[in-house]
């Protein structure tokens, strides 16, 4: 599914009457894309949730380093009641 807003990203691929029809907001009912349209759609999506799943990577590294670092604090602190 090639939304709108992907269309409006990268630019209607030439000669797509699909294209040409989301950019002018008219329904796209039994209108076909064309071969390249798609392959293109389909390599920026594709690079797309790549960035998209390194980011999550990202965020679940960064995350757990939080975690731990918050553990470890509260860690210290047991350790600095109990030695008290
Ligand atoms: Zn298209």
């Amino acid at each position: 599914m090639i939304r709108r807003e992907d269309v409006e990203l990268m630019g209607p691929a030439a000669g797509c009457p699909t294209c040409r029809k989301q950019m002018m907001k008219e329904p796209l009912a039994g209108v076909p894309r064309t071969e390249e349209c798609r392959r293109r759609h389909e390599r920026v999506m594709a690079r797309d949730k790549d960035h998209r799943y390194e980011r999550a990577f990202e965020n679940l590294m960064h995350e757990d380093e939080e975690t731990v670092r918050r553990k470890n604090v509260n860690r210290h602190a047991v350790e600095e009641r109990e030695l008290n």
